[in-house]
């Protein structure tokens, strides 16, 4: 396949899974106790050992452990890890010059990025983008813009949402442990309505969107909500995908009703899901697009793009920061968005997806604990449950991920009841490597 040739990262790294000592080994154990006594503990990790190299499909450890990376670091290194093309324009740019604030002195590839999100998010319409850190300060920034604009406070989120752990971004992500918890007073004017959840709702996207909105309109009113965000398909609250119908309800809404629709397509953006964004599988046009994770091959780069009229309705000197846009992270994001397009890593998400979904639905027929497969494109999710009552089973997902771990898999957990299995494997991964993971993911199913 072409895409593991163009896509691999790093110096050559063999493509493969490979276990050479006990998980963790005795130089990730000695980094973790190293770790335990110099970084906060409150910072956890997922994985038990340390990375030395990754690309590709894999991340190898420092004790030479190979492991078959379904991940990505979260959706970041969507392109592969240290991808060539990354790698060749941050080591340019980085010889050229590393920071001039591009509030004090701009330069060319700040503006660049902006133009190639105007292009690539949905809608032909006139657009404006601005860069920032991380995803948490660009959706902070969104939310900023759309009262501002609107000259209105309220923002409506919703359940099961995940938008960031800053002080506004955790008023409106849901989850309390371990996101919120102890970290209050939070920010105002931030109201929660209930979520499209088809596996545990039963409800049409229309019937769910009534909900919401009645809910929205008695409670809040329209004359005084700036804003609606939502992830079109929910990240860190379960790949949770609202019913067909529920976000075109909801954008017509705000579209009638003066209020500024905000898609975080944080997790989902840059191919993610087998479209470039995940709002064009229904073919909304939000106002605003929130960007982060997998813009830029892993530099730290997010940007939030929209109307024209939204985003240059705030006064001059309103939005910015001193590292937004990094001139790095914007070489590197020039070189990620180019290798999304080029090589149509939307097709080798798709491609994943059908994978992925195909094993487990054959697994399903037999295995009643899987209780839902949903997602899209390289974004799937299995939800894990008592097969006879639909509860959920957190401690059996946390096992089922353990083992994983242990035969040299990197899989992620999430959802508000902590039992959903995510796949986010990098868009570079070799069919071979993704068909063993899985097989790793499946025999660690059956023996738990
Ligand atoms: C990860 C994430 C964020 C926060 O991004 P950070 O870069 O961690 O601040 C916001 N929204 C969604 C949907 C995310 O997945």
């Amino acid at each position: 396949m072409t895409l593991t040739t163009t896509a691999i990262g790093g110096p050559a790294l063999a493509q493969e899974r490979r276990i050479v000592t006990a998980i963790p080994g005795p130089r990730s154990e000695a980094l973790m106790a190293r770790k335990n006594s110099a970084v906060a503990s409150a910072v956890g990790t997922t994985m038990p050992v340390f990375a030395q190299a990754a690309g590709g499909g894999v991340v190898v450890d420092v004790d030479d452990n190979s492991f078959i990376d379904l991940g990505s670091g979260i959706a970041v290194t969507g392109v592969g890890n240290s991808a060539p093309r990354v790698v060749e324009a941050v080591q340019a740019q980085v010889a050229a010059f590393t920071h001039t604030c591009f509030m004090i002195t701009p330069y060319d590839s700040y503006v660049e990025v902006a133009e190639k999100l105007n292009e690539l998010t949905p809608g032909d319409h006139e657009k404006r983008s601005a860069l920032f850190n991380s995803g948490a300060e660009a959706v902070e920034n969104a939310i900023k813009v759309a009262r501002s604009y609107t000259g209105k406070q309220a923002v409506v989120a919703f359940d099961h949402a995940y938008h960031g752990r800053t002080n506004l971004t955790m008023a409106l992500t849901a989850k309390s442990m371990p996101y919120k918890s102890g970290f209050g007073p939070f920010a105002s004017e931030i109201y929660r309505a209930p979520m499209s959840y088809p596996f545990r709702d039963g409800l049409s996207g229309p019937e769910a969107a009534k909900r919401a909105i009645s809910m929205i309109e008695k409670q809040i009113g329209a004359a005084n909500l700036a804003a609606i965000i939502l992830e079109p398909i929910q990240g860190e609250g379960g790949f949770i995908v609202p019913a067909e119908g529920f976000l075109p309800s909801l954008v017509e809404w705000a579209r009638a009703n003066d209020v500024v629709f905000i898609a975080d397509e944080v997790q989902t953006g840059f191919a993610r899901t087998g479209d470039m964004f995940a709002s064009e599988h229904e073919g909304i046009v939000p106002d605003i697009v929130v960007t982060a994770k997998g813009i830029a091959g892993g530099l730290p780069l997010s940007a939030i793009t929209g109307r024209a009229e939204i985003l240059d309705a705030t006064h001059a000197g309103g939005l910015g920061g001193t590292y937004g846009g990094n001139p790095l992270a914007c070489a590197a994001a020039l070189a990620a968005i180019d290798t999304y397009v080029e090589d149509d890593l939307a097709a080798a998400a798709r491609r994943i997806g059908s994978t992925i979904v195909d094993r487990f639905t054959a697994a399903q027929a037999t295995d009643p604990r899987i209780g839902d497969i949903r997602g899209r494109g390289a974004m799937i999710a299995i939800e894990i449950v008592d097969p006879g009552t639909n509860e959920p089973d957190a401690a059996l997902t946390g096992r089922v991920a353990k083992a994983c771990h242990a035969e040299g898999v990197i899989v992620l957990t999430c959802g508000t009841y902590g039992n959903v299995i995510r796949f986010l494997p990098p868009l570079s991964i070799s069919a071979e490597l993704l068909t063993e993971g899985l097989d790793v993911v499946l025999t660690a199913l059956e023996n738990a």
